[in-house]
């Protein structure tokens, strides 16, 4: 077989990312590839392991630093991703939030915004978590989990949700990424206006407005039964008297009253919960037998969250 040499491009993101860091420290004051002259003379020292830095801003790939001795650094890059992100939103103070949606629903119950605060505090305990950085307004905030080489996870969104703490997660190496790819050189301006304005690389991590509305259509949710029916030799489940009105006896004396199948219809419905099952145990797991009733919130309103303003 005929191998074609691999194309070598120019400014590509390359996979020994962790060597080149965009950031250098010099003294107290965090400086991006784009501020320094070129070489030793940049006089920076990684944010990381604080190892003296060389410029290199050569011509045929993307600006970057590099240690000036040993090169394996894990952290810098994510020491100077955080650093920077922090340093952006002390001084913005403004971020775009993802718009929020509920379980299954394709319409959002927020949309998409620019919240705006009074104060930015960094690295704080609140409870059991330490969010990167906390926004706050008045009495409300909001967290901002920055990420880098790993997303937080469950583990945080469950002690996210004991609080009631919202938080968003940012991820900033895509936001890197991204420019990289896109201009070829790592631009502050660009990182900036993305880490604010941008939707792509955000998401929630945990909504304190999401969980209280799923929480109280949860209580008002009807807990629907489910019969077994056996028609001429065909097995089903039915959810009888469907809200929705998924399908209709179409005679017999319940002819014209609504039902749902419920491997057809509730297991997708966007206003179904959960399946109940009868349990047995087997061993020490709980099986799932036969399906006892759904959760259903189909003659409930679709909620719009109220109360969200300009600012958290
Ligand atoms: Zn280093």
């Amino acid at each position: 077989m005929h191998r074609y040499p691999k194309p070598k491009m120019k400014n590509q993101y390359s996979p020994n990312l962790s060597a080149r860091i965009p950031f250098g420290l010099r003294g107290q004051e965090l400086l991006s590839i784009e501020e320094v002259p070129r070489g030793l003379a940049c006089d920076c020292r990684c944010p990381a392991c604080g190892a003296r830095l060389m410029a290199k801003k050569g011509a045929k790939q993307a600006h970057h630093f590099a240690h000036y001795r040993g090169s394996a650094c894990p952290g810098a890059l994510e020491t100077g991703l955080h650093l920077k992100a922090k340093e952006v939103f002390e001084s913005v103070r403004r971020v775009a939030v993802p718009s929020v949606y509920l379980y299954r629903q394709t319409v959002p119950i927020f949309e998409a915004q620019l919240l705006h605060f009074e104060r930015v505090r960094l690295e704080q305990h609140l409870g059991k978590v330490v969010p990167d950085i906390i926004l706050e307004a008045g009495t409300k905030r909001l967290l901002v989990e920055i990420y880098v080489s790993h997303s937080s996870g469950e583990e945080k969104a469950r002690k996210l949700k004991k609080l009631g703490l919202s938080a968003i997660e940012i991820d900033a190496l895509g936001i890197y990424r991204k420019l990289i790819s896109a201009f070829g050189q790592f631009r502050t301006s660009a990182f900036e206006r993305e880490l604010v304005h941008g939707l792509e690389h955000k998401r929630w991590l945990f909504n304190d407005k999401q969980q209280r509305i799923e929480y109280k259509l949860r209580k008002q949710a009807a807990e629907r039964p489910v019969k077994h029916r056996n028609y001429k030799g065909y097995h089903s489940y039915i959810v009888p008297g469907c809200p929705l009105e998924k399908r209709r006896w179409r005679s017999g004396f319940r002819g014209g009253e609504p039902f749902a199948d419920l491997w057809q219809d509730c297991l997708y419905c966007h206003r179904c919960f959960e399946v109940i099952y009868k349990k047995a145990i087997a061993g020490f797991a709980e099986v799932p037998q036969e399906p006892l009733a759904v959760r259903c919130w189909g003659h409930l309103p679709l909620p719009k969250a109220v109360g969200w303003g300009r600012s958290v």
